[in-house]
C-alpha cells in the first residue's frame, strides 16, 4: 500500500476467495472489530481457510486485537505478503501506518487503499474472507458493496436505542446496495457479575432481537460484556482462539455461517 494509494481497474474480489463477508455495524465501539477477529479465528478453528481484512481504514484495530503488527513484504514491489495469527490470514492498513499517525485521505485515496488490499494481497485460496469495516455508511462500504461481490453482510449492535437507529440505517444501506444480510449480532448484551452471577441489562434487554424482526433478518446470536473478551482482544489472542462461554458462542455462530 505505502505513499498515496490510487484507485485502479480490475475486479475486487481474489481469484482464490470463495466468499466475502463484511462485518459492519452503524456505530463505532458497538464490538464490530472484535466479532470480526473473533468469527475469523472461530471458523479457522472449524477448519475454515480464513481471511482477515480490516477495511477500518480511521482506526484499524486488527494489528492489535489479532497480535501481529508488522509491515508485509512485498518482494516484486507489487504483491503484498499478509501476515498470519490464529490460523487467520490478515491484512490491515494498520501495518502499513505507524501506531499514531492519523489517516486524513480523501474518498479515492480510501478506495485505492481498499482495491489495493483486496486485489495485491497475495490471499491465496479462502473460504471466506471476513473484512471488518468502518462504522457507518460511507464511502468504504460504498466500494466494497459495488465492486467486490460481497456474499453477505453482518451487522453488529448493543442492544441500545441510539446504537439500533445506526443499525437500521446499515442494513438498509445494504438492501439498497443488493448486499444480502445475513443477520444481526448483538454484542454487549448483558453483563453477568462474576462475583454473584446477577444479570444485568446495560444497554437495555429485547432491543436487537426486536429489531431483527422488524426487519426481517436473523439474529444470529448475542454475546455478553465480558471482562475476559476485552482483555482478550486487547492481548493479541481473540477469546475464540481458547475455551469457555464466549468461544463456544463465537463457535456457534461461526458454524451457522459457512455451510
Ligand atoms: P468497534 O469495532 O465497533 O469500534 P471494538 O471491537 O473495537 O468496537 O470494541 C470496542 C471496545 O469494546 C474494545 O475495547 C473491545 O475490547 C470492547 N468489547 C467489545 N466487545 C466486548 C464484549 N462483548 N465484552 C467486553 N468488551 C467488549
Amino acid at each position: 500500500v505505502g505513499g498515496h494509494p490510487k484507485p485502479q481497474q480490475g475486479p475486487m474480489k481474489p481469484a482464490g476467495v470463495d466468499r466475502i463477508l463484511a462485518i459492519a455495524s452503524g456505530k463505532g465501539g458497538v464490538g464490530k472489530s472484535t466479532v470480526s477477529s473473533n468469527l475469523a479465528v472461530a471458523l479457522a478453528r472449524q477448519g475454515r481457510r480464513v481471511g482477515l481484512l480490516d477495511a477500518d481504514i480511521y482506526g484499524p484495530s486488527q494489528p492489535r486485537m489479532m497480535g501481529v503488527n508488522k509491515r508485509p513484504a512485498s518482494p516484486d514491489g507489487k504483491t503484498i505478503i499478509p501476515l498470519h495469527a490464529h490460523g487467520v490470514t490478515i491484512m490491515s492498513i494498520g501495518f502499513m501506518l505507524d501506531p499514531d499517525q492519523a489517516v486524513v485521505w480523501r474518498g479515492p485515496m480510501l478506495m485505492g487503499a481498499l482495491q489495493q488490499m483486496l486485489g495485491q494481497v497475495e490471499w491465496g485460496e479462502l473460504d471466506v474472507l471476513i473484512v471488518d469495516l468502518p462504522p457507518g455508511t460511507g464511502d468504504v462500504q460504498l466500494t466494497l458493496c459495488q465492486k467486490s461481490e460481497l456474499s453477505g453482510a453482518i451487522v453488529v449492535s448493543t442492544p441500545q436505542d441510539v446504537a439500533l437507529l445506526d443499525a437500521r440505517k446499515a442494513i438498509n444501506m445494504f438492501e439498497m446496495l443488493k448486499t444480502p444480510v445475513l443477520g444481526l449480532i448483538e454484542n454487549m448484551s448483558t453483563y453477568i457479575c462474576p462475583e454473584c452471577g446477577h444479570e444485568a441489562h446495560l444497554f437495555g434487554h429485547g432491543g436487537v432481537a426486536a429489531e431483527a424482526e422488524k426487519m426481517g433478518v436473523p439474529l444470529l446470536g448475542a454475546l455478553p460484556i465480558d471482562l475476559d473478551t476485552r482483555l482478550a482482544g486487547d492481548s493479541g489472542t481473540p477469546i475464540a482462539a481458547g475455551d469457555g462461554p464466549a468461544a463456544e458462542a463465537y463457535a456457534r455462530i461461526a458454524a451457522g455461517l459457512v455451510k
